[in-house]
């Protein structure tokens, strides 16, 4: 059957050649698909428009006079929450994966666009439709490396779903939201997580090799609430590494220049999301974002435990001080980073306030990498919530 619609004339990129961001391409995936035809307007660094797509999604976009809304998008309720049954080998309790499964398994949707990582490699992510709980199962944990999860889309339309629960990250999501009217779906779920710092694969491997001591057994890793990096290796054990001893001397160039330069890091535009860092420490933190969202955490509400989020602490003084250290690529001896970490978790911000803290402090150092690397971006890409957070702090001149 022959398509119908403009963009089926278009040709996918090849692996491998250049994309239209250039060296801002976060390789979402649309670039590999005939959906190539709307990039222009759909990719997320090259058309900023979270505001415009918020409307569409959410009814409405942020309130920038709303601290909360500010900082974290449009929501109607925000939680701590874990499984009562945590998935073993999920991120963190599988949540994600579960509300997914029961999407399948109730038969909401057809189809679930997720992650999962090729024999070889546990590492390279591999976009699949699952149409099992087994098949979302094996997508479960995070694949910390740019992901094409996009470059499915032109499966969906071959394989005539109509009802789909895409997973993603901001960047993948972004893009989405913009072609959702062009996917010919009757009703498409969007389940999101937070997602800062994301590499390249090539990065992935220098980033292990420089802060852990034992990369190749690493199974997962989490920058966590209690300002250290936890890796967990192969045998169970976790080892922990301070954020201020992380030698950033040489880990400057390894985040991709895309996540650089993204201030989406809360998934604006999905209809749920759920993440860690607004949540105490060992629970995870969903925002519903509309009623598709409540629908969606509606189905899960009996296998979890919830509580209200917390805020407490002053992040202010510790993001203004991390500003120039970064840029110096100041890097403590392991002692004092260790003292420093302890010291932090005790007195640090906590809930709300670490996300606010966390959101700061890549907000601050990526505006200062689009405007000392793409100045002429700057204005429209930096969508105006970001300007406001950015605002509140001093940044060099140059
Ligand atoms: P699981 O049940 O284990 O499921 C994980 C899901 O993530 C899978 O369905 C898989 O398809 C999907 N996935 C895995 N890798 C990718 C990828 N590269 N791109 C798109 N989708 C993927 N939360 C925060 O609060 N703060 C952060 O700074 C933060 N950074 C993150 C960075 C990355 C790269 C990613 C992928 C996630 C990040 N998260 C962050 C979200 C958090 O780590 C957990 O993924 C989330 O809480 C869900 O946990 P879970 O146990 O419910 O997920
Ligand atoms: Fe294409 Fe996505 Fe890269 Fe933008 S980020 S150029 S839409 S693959």
């Amino acid at each position: 059957m022959t398509s119908i619609y403009p963009h089926s004339k278009a040709k996918a990129l090849k692996p491998g050649s250049r994309r239209p961001a250039k060296e801002l391409c976060s390789e979402c995936g649309l670039c590999d698909t005939y959906y190539i035809h709307y990039v222009k307007e759909a990719c997320a660094f090259l058309n900023q428009q979270i505001a415009e797509l918020e409307t569409i999604a959410h009814g409405k976009s942020r309130n920038l006079e709303d601290e909360n809304d500010c900082y974290f998008g449009v929501h109607q309720e925000m939680m701590a929450a874990r499984k009562k049954d945590p998935i073993e080998g999920a991120q963190w309790t599988g949540i994600v994966s579960t509300i997914a499964c029961e999407m399948l398994e109730k038969g909401l949707v057809e189809g679930v666009v997720c992650v999962q990582n090729t024999k070889e490699d546990r590492f390279q992510p591999m976009p699949v439709i699952a149409r099992t709980s087994e098949e979302v199962l094996a997508a479960r944990v995070n694949k910390p490396t740019l992901s094409p999860n996009l470059s499915i889309l032109e499966q969906i339309e071959k394989s005539n779903l109509k009802r789909l629960l895409v997973i993603g990250v901001g960047c993948q999501i972004q893009a989405l939201r913009a072609v959702e009217k062009e996917l010919g779906l009757e009703k498409l779920y969007v389940l999101g997580t937070p997602c800062v710092d994301n590499v390249t694969r090539e990065g992935l491997q220098k980033f292990l090799e420089t802060t852990s001591q034992s990369p190749d057994t690493v199974v997962h890793y989490e920058f966590m609430q209690d300002f250290r990096v936890h890796f967990k290796h192969e045998d169970g054990s976790v080892e922990k590494v301070p954020f201020f001893g992380l030698k950033t001397n040489k880990l400057k160039d390894v985040f991709a220049p895309s996540c650089m330069s993204c201030f989406d890091y809360v998934n604006s535009l999905a209809d749920l999301v759920v993440g860690y860092m607004g949540a105490e420490f060992g629970w995870q933190w969903i925002m519903v974002r509309n009623d598709t969202g409540k629908e969606m955490l509606s189905l899960v509400e009996d296998q979890i435990n919830t509580k209200p989020v917390i805020s407490q602490g002053d992040r202010k003084q510790a993001v203004q001080q991390s500003i120039p250290a970064y840029d110096k690529g100041v890097t403590l001896p392991m002692w004092a980073a260790k003292l420093m970490g302890v010291v932090i978790e005790k007195v640090g911000p906590k809930g709300l306030e670490y996300a606010r803290f966390s959101i700061d402090s890549h907000f601050t150092r990526n505006y200062l990498y689009v405007k000392r690397n793409h100045p002429e971006k700057l204005d429209n890409h930096v969508p105006d919530y970001a300007k406001k957070i950015v605002s509140q702090y001093q940044l060099p001149d140059k």
